[in-house]
């Protein structure tokens, strides 16, 4: 028999529904595979003995024909998700210990559908950063090594766990989060598939809040099919949302493999930004190809205000990250650092809890929101985030109906090479994913070739908003043509 953790989700759900194997089978050979790979630091907790009774459980159900859509199927949470009486820690010390008496909506809709939960995927801390260096737990390493070279890569971030996981084989998909590109530049740097649904298309209940108007779930994969398969099964309307919005869930699987004919792709002229790479632009030119090959019209757009993006992103993002994280205050959840009194208590908390980039965004956040600072910063953001989404606004109302551009400035970058002396450096990383999120709109992250190094780089699709299944469709259209991005051998 072929090692199990080779196969994808679709071929190991249809596999399981022929019984060509158990779901015990398949969850003993993903927890063995998790516990090989520790040297990854992919998870922050592993939950093998709940895995192998949710599969056993599948089991049951799939023998007596009553299996659901992910009967079987082992999966990593990334720990910014409440799990019910599993440690939960967003990845800072702040939450260490704290073990929700509740389960996300997104991960309950999963359990619903019969997935097993692995454990919980390591992050940057309260998903903030594009490295998963952040992380109290430790930074997660790439898979992925530069060829003839064994320096430690990152995976991307903030879902960076998720990516690994997903690249390394571990499970078949992932759960992660994309507040500003944290699902879709890792999975660029791991040769894995991340889509950012449309915001209010996943529920964000029970996923611990970084910048709540800007937070979306959504799945890593390992092609665009397993992608629109998990996707399906994590979105839907949840009243415990009020940014949930109630319109119905398509079944995602069926728009892989649609005609490309009469789709018009925009190619937006502002992400030619200075300095882009000649690798960049080469796959992106490649891009353009294959989907005028494959039956699409390509016109030139603008999108003008592009260029204000990342510096509004990073003034909303950390305002509201500052008004979010004050929950965390050594009374209610995980760390308490006594002191003489209340306040100071308070203080040590903080100041004990949260890592250098948590404690940056704090300050930040607090600043652009206080008197005399928040009309020049926060409302200036704001006034430009509504020209940012204006911008798409006209673009798909002149009929273009996805938007393809690069995912990432660059390939996967060692650990430790960047960010340190100068945090903007790391900011960069985001500079063509938050426009995303500004605008609330659904974006995919598809593997499209590998770098001069032998690392994936990646291609982004940018839809209408609910229009998650044109990205499926050109997305797939893209895997299809793309050279097929396969991580060399294993070495951990
Ligand atoms: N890298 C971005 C940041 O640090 C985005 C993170 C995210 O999407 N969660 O804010």
């Amino acid at each position: 028999m072929t090692d199990l953790t080779d196969l994808t989700l679709a071929e190991a759900r249809d596999a399981l529904a022929r019984k060509d194997f158990s779901a015990v089978d398949l969850a003993k050979a993903h927890v063995g595979a998790v516990a090989a790979a520790r040297a990854l630091n992919c998870f922050i907790t592993e939950t093998p003995e709940q895995a192998l009774a949710q599969a056993a459980a599948s089991d049951a159900r799939l023998a007596k024909g009553e299996g659901g859509p992910l009967e079987g199927i082992p999966l990593g949470i990334k720990d910014l998700y409440c799990t019910k009486d599993v440690q939960t820690t967003a990845a800072s010390h702040i939450l260490e210990g704290f073990t929700p008496p509740y389960e996300s909506t997104v991960s309950a809709n999963l359990w619903r559908d019969g997935a097993v939960m692995l454990g919980k995927l390591n992050l940057d801390e309260f998903a903030m950063g594009s490295s998963n260096e952040t992380s109290y737990f430790g930074p997660v390493i790439s898979p992925w090594r530069r060829a003839g070279d064994p320096t430690p890569l990152v995976p991307g971030g903030s879902s960076g766990g998720s990516a690994a996981a997903v690249a390394a084989k571990l499970c078949f998909g992932a759960t992660a989060t994309d507040t500003g590109g944290s699902i879709r530049q890792p999975a660029a740097f791991t040769g894995t598939v991340g889509i950012k649904p449309t915001y209010g298309r996943c529920s964000r209940w029970g996923i611990v809040a970084f910048a709540s108007s800007l937070d979306q779930a959504g799945p890593i994969a390992r092609n665009v099919r397993d992608a629109a398969i998990l996707l399906r099964s994590m979105a839907g309307h949840d009243p415990k949302d009020t940014t949930s919005v109630d319109v119905p869930v398509p079944d995602y699987e069926a728009a892989v493999g649609g005609s490309l004919k009469g789709k018009k792709i925009g190619i937006p002229r502002e992400y030619r930004i200075d300095g882009i790479s000649a690798e960049i632009d080469g796959l992106w030119q490649q891009g353009i190809a294959w989907l005028k090959d494959a039956g699409a019209e390509i016109v030139e757009i603008t999108l003008p205000h592009t260029k204000y993006a990342l510096a509004a992103y990073y003034i909303v993002a950390p305002a509201e990250a500052s008004s979010n994280l004050a929950r965390y205050d050594g009374v209610r959840y995980g760390l308490r650092v006594p002191g003489k009194d209340i306040a100071d208590m308070y203080e040590q908390t903080r100041a004990a809890g949260f890592g250098k980039e948590v404690r940056r965004r704090i300050m930040i956040g607090t600043y652009v929101l206080s008197a005399g600072y928040y009309d020049a910063y926060y409302v200036r953001a704001q006034k430009i985030r509504t020209l940012i989404k204006r911008d798409f606004e006209t673009v798909f109302h002149d009929g273009i109906d996805a938007i393809l551009t690069p995912a990432t400035p660059s390939a996967a970058f060692g650990i430790g090479e960047k960010g340190s002396a100068d945090p903007i450096e790391m900011y960069l990383n985001d500079i063509f994913t938050v426009t995303v999120n500004m605008a609330g709109l659904p974006g995919i992250a598809v593997p499209a070739g590998l770098s001069s190094q032998g690392l994936p780089l990646g291609l982004q699709l940018i839809g209408r908003p609910f229009d998650e299944e044109t990205l499926f469709t050109v997305g797939a259209a893209i895997e299809a043509a793309a050279p097929k991005v396969e991580l060399p051998k294993r070495w951990w």
